[in-house]
């Protein structure tokens, strides 16, 4: 009995890329390239502009320009652009001759019912124009051959011109089940007769099933395999346990229908009915296919029954050493135990490997992560198991990487960081956690509900504890995960350096520049009945008013504890504040060394300097932990809650971390104050939201006895 691992070695040493063929690209998709596309022309293929606006010479502005024409996408202006001229331009239209810049049609004006037009700013030479093969140049190699075709490949190979591209061969996959119990589930009986061939005489495919007959699940199961793993699939119908009736379905897929694999599933264990692996060999049936089985048992479970066979025309040998075109047609059998979950994992583990490996795919090995056991999985004593579980990012996966969740170090998606213990920089908490599937018996296909992951589980005695790092085979699409990787907020790395808030927007138009108008005229009518500030520096006031706004004005931090409960509290606030605080405010998390107010102190202190405003995620009893780190760290704190706060923590000591502390002294009310410029502020999500709705402008630069933050 061989292993799996040489199991797989065995069958790609016997795959091979099919022959390449031209194909259009939009039907390519799943396919892999054979030769490189290359781009046969420059992108854009002309300077083109790429705003509305005017095409104008830079060294004529800023001035006032003759408007001469107009340049628009597919239909150019072809004359040269003298001194002191514009012609009005739209996106993607090519820049006229003579012209170097476009000015933005936001920051000109016309004059003269519109033949002159005013440019105000300096115009740079080459503003607002793709110069000709800036996007892609000619000649270059846009997509290797190896390249797995998508969506996106098909529309850069568009974009290059590339009527045809050259693909491999999807491999023609003909899949049929064995069985003399087995009831087709969806024949209805014309359909059932009229597959008279390869369907049993003895009614089979009847589909209600009398005494002592199932349907037929490995089937339908494995033809969407096959198509998903990107062949061509071939359905052959229920087969009786007869060697003439399997003979007969290996020659028509082999023969007639071409096929390149051959799945079947049952009738390879060691019962009197099970001939496959002679039928095979060739030694019974009388079919006019022969072959060799390479191996018929796997040292695993579940599919210890596992054969596979390379299987041509008879004489096999010429077969097998090419000739004729019908001699060349040796087709990979693979005889899949019947139990459906056996079917099912040695599909996932040798013929989807071998059909990648006949597509093209460079590596098309099953991928392999880490996780942890989630509880205790006992040992096989005889065979090491695949054992089927579900894969779950949990907040504490995601520790290690970054104060932020849901990010590895360096750049890009937060999958791969997680894949491994290397990556995980040996700590196993940053792992997925698999989560067992239930009851592993090969025939319970439920099992396979919900499974990403193989575990690669070795042979016993014992057990594997909870928390033990396994590997795991990839078996699923991750982004369709029962358990999804966690909803994470994008990170936004603050800018190096100061931006003046106004240059953040698009200046602003006539209706916006109305509303602004009428808004600050409402400001000030306010202001003018509003008490004036006080005058005294007040201990608890520091600061007063906030003048003008930059950068960091933008960004808001949530202090949270670590921990699960921590990331939790710490997500609702976020969702909270997002929703109060849109784009271009940027939300961000900082996760504190403990959970109690010192820590979430420290915490604060820390990211105020960065920050305009700085939430405490609820933590402890009535949220009475957040509360003393806003106490803390802003000394104060917000006049009328804080110093009560203060008063009763004081008296209470470590008491204070109570309830009915919490709840008498201070309420559910937002506390509020001071630090580093930055507004502190704790309070639950709801009344957060609130706050923060209330008016983030007005949190900034109002004076802080009209932050009006007091909801208690
Ligand atoms: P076999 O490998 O043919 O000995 O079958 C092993 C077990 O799997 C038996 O209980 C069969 O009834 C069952 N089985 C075989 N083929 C299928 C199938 N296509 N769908 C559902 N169960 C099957
Ligand atoms: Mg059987």
């Amino acid at each position: 009995m061989i292993s799996m691992p040489d199991a797989i070695d065995t069958v790609l040493s016997r795959a091979f890329p099919l022959e390449a063929i031209a194909s259009p690209p939009a039907d390519a998709v799943g396919l892999v390239l054979a030769e490189d596309v290359v781009a046969s022309r420059p992108h854009p293929p002309f300077p083109a502009s790429i705003m509305d606006g005017y095409a104008v010479r830079s060294a004529d502005c800023p001035g006032a320009l003759a408007v001469v024409g107009a340049a628009r996408a597919g239909a150019p202006f072809r004359a040269d652009l003298g001194a002191n001229e514009a012609a009005y331009i739209t996106t993607g239209a090519p820049l006229p001759p003579g012209a170097d810049a476009v000015a933005q049609i936001e920051r000109v004006a016309l004059e003269d019912d519109g033949a002159t037009l005013r440019v105000r700013d300096d115009v740079a030479r080459g503003q607002h124009v793709r110069q000709t093969g800036s996007d892609v140049k000619e000649g270059e190699i846009l997509l290797p051959a190896g390249t797995i075709i998508g969506p996106h490949e098909v529309g850069v190979a568009a974009l290059a011109g590339a009527r045809g591209v050259t693909i491999r061969r999807a491999p023609r996959v003909a899949v049929f089940s064995t069985g003399d119990e087995l009831v087709d589930p969806f024949a209805d009986d014309a359909s059932a007769s009229s597959r008279s061939s390869a369907a049993p005489s003895s009614g089979s495919s009847s589909s209600s099933p009398s005494y002592g007959q199932v349907f037929d699940a490995n089937r339908p199961m494995l033809l969407a395999l096959a198509r998903e793993a990107g062949a061509t699939a071939i359905d052959l119908g229920v087969v009786r346990d007869d060697p003439a009736a399997l003979a007969a379905a290996l020659d028509d897929a082999i023969l007639a229908r071409g096929a390149d694999v051959v799945v079947s599933s049952g009738g390879v264990s060691e019962g009197d009915k099970d001939h496959l692996k002679e039928v095979l060999i060739g030694t019974v049936g009388g079919g006019r296919c022969e072959g060799v089985v390479h191996f018929g048992r796997v040292m695993m479970k579940p599919g210890k029954p596992l054969t596979f066979a390379e299987v041509g025309p008879r004489p096999f040998e010429a077969a097998a050493a090419g000739g004729s075109e019908r001699g060349r047609r040796r087709a990979l059998a693979f005889g899949l135990p019947g139990n459906p979950v056996s079917a099912a994992v040695t599909f996932h583990l040798v013929v989807a490997p071998a059909i990648r490996r006949m597509l093209g795919w460079r590596d098309p090995r099953p991928r392999r992560t880490h996780a942890t056991l989630s509880a205790d999985i006992a040992l096989d004593p005889e065979r090491p198991e695949y054992h089927r579980a579900a894969l779950e990012w949990t907040s504490g996966s995601l520790r290690g990487f970054s104060s932020r969740p849901g990010f590895g170090p360096g750049s890009g998606s937060s999958l791969p960081a997680f894949a491994s213990l290397a990556l995980s920089g040996g700590d196993p908490s940053a792992l997925p956690v698999a989560h067992s599937t239930g009851r592993q018996i090969s025939s319970r296909l439920t099992s396979m509900l919900g499974a990403e992951a193989l575990l690669e589980l070795p042979r016993g005695p014992g057990t594997i504890k909870k928390g033990a790092v396994v590997s795991a085979l990839v078996v699923g699409d991750l982004r369709a995960a029962r358990w999804q990787l966690p909803r994470v907020y994008p990170r936004v790395e603050p800018p190096p350096t100061k931006v003046p808030f106004e240059e953040l927007r698009e200046p602003p138009d006539a209706w916006t520049r109305a509303r602004e108008e009428k808004e600050r005229r409402e400001r000030e009518r306010e202001d003018r009945r509003r008490p004036p500030p006080p005058e005294k520096d007040e201990p608890g006031q520091r600061g007063g008013t906030k003048k003008k706004c930059d950068a960091r004005e933008l960004i808001l931090t949530v202090v949270a504890a670590p921990g699960e409960e921590g990331a939790k509290a710490a997500s609702s606030v976020e969702f909270a504040a997002l929703r109060a605080v849109p784009a271009p405010w940027i939300v961000t998390i900082e996760t504190a060394a403990a959970a109690d107010s010192y820590h979430l102190k420290e915490a604060v202190m820390k990211v105020a300097p960065t920050s305009a405003i700085v939430v405490v995620a609820p933590c402890g009893p009535g949220a009475v932990t957040s509360a003393a780190a806003v106490v803390g760290a802003t000394e104060r704190g917000y006049p009328s809650l804080a110093p009560a706060m203060r008063a009763a923590v004081t008296k209470l000591g470590p008491e204070a971390t109570k309830k009915e502390l919490a709840d008498e002294a201070c309420g559910w009310g937002v506390n509020a104050g001071e630090v580093a410029g930055a507004v502190v502020v704790s309070a639950p999500p709801k009344d957060i939201e609130k706050a923060l709705r209330a008016g983030v402008g007005e949190l900034c630069t109002a004076p802080r006895e009209n932050w009006g933050l007091t909801t208690s």
